[in-house]
């Protein structure tokens, strides 16, 4: 057993920080916390001192991918091998831990379930790892390589989403996922970005074919998250039982009622759109991309911001994926521009990326510093209540207790 004295709490929950406060530790998992003088140390516990700073819980990204890739060009992501990928999506969990993600949630990429793994059985270090495995597109959908001929680009080789059409196929498809032991579904029910030949405000998958996903994950208890960032594909995934939308670039007023309605979580990604637009063109993203990024990136912030007036739940999501300028490690990114540019408070997008982001992963123990969840948490020297860039400095990590 032990215990950790902080000189300033923040539990997550958005509850008003506690100073001078403990965090009683057995385990792995919190027995007790509150004010030091209410909560008791045995004799036996061993103290750890941080009472000097402030303590957060561990950070979660609720959308990144795993892909480990160190190019921008699309290209490139098919032509290396799964295995070097892996590898390097190795040094990438490390590193994540490290800046203070001390859960992810990996909305697509191949990677992801043995990393898991492999962080699970303790063989590497790593967050606790919550993936969809691969996602799932329509034929000329986002998630399709629109660059390669037909044959090559449905054929399992090579990553990228698995290609389904029809409502049948969506729902095998899915089973295959749930088979595979993914903690959620990802879909993309709109075009993108980085895709060549469709457009952000493009629908993409029919409402039978959406349906056929949501019942197939909701029959195991799992969520399904849909790429969606125009208003009519945000619309039907949400009417069709999707649990969180990933960008949001056009949500208008039917969307916030709908989010009202349904109590999704909106997972913006300001940080890969702000990276594109200041740094793309240096690190090779293709011009499609840098047009389309430049062409949305005012309406996506605009519609954060309308989001986040209307009371929708944000969480800290960055969509990066490996590369500079996306690389992970600075992804506490995220809560700087919520503060910065969409108008949150520094506590406000500590719970975005803590409380709020564990919304949207198959889990009630973690994102909160409450009795009965693992002891995942930040220190800081330089409170992030004060300045929130000071959360990518972190003085010390703890998973599961264990000083990382
Ligand atoms: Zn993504």
């Amino acid at each position: 057993m032990e215990y950790i004295d902080c000189g300033t709490l923040v539990d997550g929950t958005g509850k008003q920080p506690i100073s001078d406060a403990r965090i009683l530790v057995e385990d792995g998992r919190i027995v007790e916390v509150g004010p030091a003088e209410a909560v008791a140390a045995p004799d036996d516990a061993e103290r750890i001192d941080h009472a000097g700073e402030t303590v957060i819980p561990g950070l979660i990204d609720a959308h990144l991918h795993l892909k480990g890739s160190r190019s921008m060009e699309p290209f490139d992501w098919i032509r290396e091998s799964t295995e070097l990928a892996t590898a390097r999506a190795t040094a990438d969990v490390r590193t994540l831990l490290e800046a203070g993600f001390t859960a992810v949630r990996d909305v697509g990429s191949e990677a992801g379930l043995p990393i898991r793994r492999a962080v699970d059985d303790g063989t590497i270090p790593g967050p606790r790892v919550f993936t969809s495995g691969s996602s799932f597109s329509q034929t000329a959908g986002h998630g399709d390589r629109h660059y390669l001929p037909y044959e090559w680009a449905t054929s399992d080789e090579g990553g990228g989403s698995q290609i389904v059409d029809g409502a049948d196929e969506c729902r095998k498809g899915a089973r295959e996922r749930i088979r595979e032991g993914a903690d959620l579904v990802k879909i993309m029910t709109t075009g993108g970005v980085l895709s060549e030949k469709d457009a952000p405000s493009q629908s993409q998958f029919t409402d039978a074919e959406i349906r056929a996903f949501t019942e197939e994950a909701h029959r195991v208890g799992i969520p399904v998250a849909s790429h969606a960032q125009g208003a009519p594909g945000i619309k039907a995934a949400l009417e069709n039982g999707v649990d969180t939308i990933e960008h949001g670039f056009y949500i208008d007023q039917e969307c916030l009622d709908l989010f009202e309605e349904t109590g999704a979580v909106f997972v913006p990604t300001l940080s890969i759109m702000h990276r594109l637009v200041e740094r793309g063109e240096e690190f090779g993203v293709p011009e499609y991309g840098l047009r389309k990024a430049r062409e949305a990136s005012e309406a996506h912030f605009e519609a954060t911001r309308r989001a986040y007036e209307a009371g929708v739940a944000i969480a800290l999501g960055t969509d990066f994926l490996g590369p500079e300028p996306v690389a992970h490690g600075e992804n506490a990114l995220e809560a700087e521009l919520f503060v910065e540019e969409i108008g949150m408070s520094e506590h406000e997008a500590i719970v975005a990326g803590t409380a709020t982001a564990a919304e949207t992963v198959p889990a009630d123990d973690v994102g909160t510093l409450t009795a009965g969840n693992y002891a995942d948490l930040v220190a800081f020297a330089d409170s992030p209540l004060s300045d929130i860039s000071t959360l990518h400095e972190p003085a010390a990590v703890y998973k599961g207790g264990e000083r990382v």
